[in-house]
């Protein structure tokens, strides 16, 4: 089954198929955090779907080449570099370290590359220019370089390609510097921003004088230089639609004359208990405010990853207690093949063939590429929960059909990612501990499996025999 993804620029569901001829290389980006801040548990929501993009991608063959910027230069950077008397590269370090550190946590894979907005003031400096020699940006009186909309609109080209847009509001020449703006006031943007005092020390020399990139040509500039003028897919969050992947169209279009980019995703907004979040309803959460409430990043992942990235999702707390047992039933199935894979079940009297245990892989790859239908693939994995169970109950499982149970499951967790339970499984150097514990007892050297029973509780974990074999449990 080929893989089916909504695209914004179509507004309809589309097969996926890769610009490189070969039908193999894909290039994905995906717009970066801001590093002002934390991250909050919206945006992890959309860093956790790209992540799922990008999986499903690997999963269904594709090598694919996966980019997310930084942005470590932008309007709100600037205003909390001043409010905290700090220096841009100490107050930007410091949050994209954590973030960083949040995005292993939530088991998304790494981006290949994670250009920083900072170290392509070059490639942005050049790209502008290209914009100014084609007519299409301009220097105002204050300075700064604009996106012209009415000279872009003139070549033939289409603003508003991912969403409608009422140009009869607009007044030509009208102008607006902040980065954020509604697409009531959609008007000329700027690309370069003249140096103010308020920017304290931070700008840089260019061309056009003094001043600092809009946040909008960054992207443009980074994913170009990274993946080709013209690239497979590009994602963020449903609040960057407009202006700034519009923005990006237009400033990509306008220097190069090719498409952009292929296919636009964009997943919906995370509300919290029914509400946007905000510090002052007290409902704003950090990936690191849920984990000091108890909460694993593996639950978050889980949690987040339930509902449609299409779909509005609410987030609340009893949902990740929920996802806390969600993860407990499938724990304890894979627990019990493990038992069973590890020591066998000598009254087991299985006369099925590993392949009458049921497939798992199969089907969550082709709920994924359905427009990554994440609740059709949960509910396989629940349905072989129980399926699997149910063999174990009846005593039909044998250690090979265990195994390849295992195997089964790892190969789906590896689009899936959320991995295994840290804290209820036994890390390898303790399972051999208790191995060579099993081999001391057979030996009836009780002398030497005592002490490897203590070295095991000075670690951390306890070994309970029972007839079925050894459990280990965590102390
Ligand atoms: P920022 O660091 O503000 O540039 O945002 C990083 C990403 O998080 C962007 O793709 C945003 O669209 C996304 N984002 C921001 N708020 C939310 C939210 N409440 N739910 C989902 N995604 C969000
Ligand atoms: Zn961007």
């Amino acid at each position: 089954m080929a893989l089916k993804l909504f695209n914004t620029l179509a507004r309809s569901v589309q097969e996926f198929a890769p610009l490189d001829p070969a039908g193999k290389k894909v290039g994905l980006y995906c717009c970066g955090p801001t590093v002002y801040d934390f991250a909050h548990i919206g945006n992890w929501r959309t860093f956790v779907f790209a992540d799922l993009v990008r999986r499903t991608l690997e999963f269904s063959g594709y090598d694919v080449k996966h980019v997310m910027n930084i942005t470590d230069i932008e309007d709100k950077i600037i205003q909390r570099v001043r409010e905290n008397k700090t220096t841009l590269r100490e107050f930007t370090g410091k949050f994209e370290t954590a973030f960083l550190d949040d995005l292993k946590a939530l088991n998304c894979k790494e981006p290949h590359v994670k250009p920083h907005a900072t170290e392509y003031i070059a490639e942005i400096i050049s790209l502008i220019e290209k914009l100014v020699a084609r007519g299409v940006a301009y220097k105002a009186p204050d300075g700064s370089v604009y996106f012209s909309i009415a000279k872009y609109q003139g070549c033939g080209c289409h603003y508003g390609q991912l969403l409608k847009l009422n140009f009869d509001e607009m007044r030509a020449g009208e102008r607006v510097s902040s980065d954020e703006y509604e697409k009531e006031s959609v008007a000329d943007f700027a690309l370069w921003k003249a140096r103010v005092p308020d920017d304290g020390d931070i700008f840089w020399p260019s061309p056009f004088g003094e001043g600092r990139p809009g946040w909008h040509i960054e992207c443009s500039a980074m994913s170009m230089k990274v993946l080709g003028e013209s690239f497979d897919l590009h994602l963020g969050g449903e609040d960057l639609k407009f202006p700034h992947h519009e923005d990006e169209i237009a400033q990509s279009e306008g220097a190069t004359g090719k498409p952009f980019v292929k296919y636009w995703l964009h997943g919906a907004h995370l509300l919290v208990e029914g509400k946007k979040m905000s510090k002052s309803l007290g409902n704003y959460f950090t990936l690191r405010d849920l984990v000091a409430k108890g909460f694993t990043a593996r639950e978050v992942r889980y949690l987040l990853l339930t509902a449609h990235y299409r779909e509005t999702f609410n987030f609340t707390l009893d949902g990740l207690t929920g996802a806390k047992s969600a993860l407990a039933r499938i724990d304890e199935c894979l627990g019990k093949l493990r038992d069973i894979a590890a020591h066998g079940r000598p009254e087991s009297q299985s006369q099925i063939t590993p392949g009458e245990v049921p497939f798992l892989k199969e089907s969550v790859a082709i709920s994924l590429q359905d427009d990554l239908n994440i609740s059709a693939a949960w509910a396989n994995v629940f349905e072989w929960v129980r399926s699997v169970n149910r063999l174990i109950v009846e005593n039909k499982i044998k250690p090979e059909h265990a195994l390849y149970a295992l195997k089964d499951w790892e190969t789906t967790d590896s689009v899936l990612g959320i991995g295994a339970n840290a804290a209820a499984e036994a890390p390898t150097e303790i399972i051999a501990l208790a191995d060579a514990r099993t081999e001391a007892k057979k030996a009836k050297d009780f002398k030497r499996a005592d002490a490897i029973r203590d070295e095991l509780k000075a670690k951390g974990w306890v070994v309970e025999d029972s007839p079925k074999g050894i459990k280990l449990k965590k102390l």
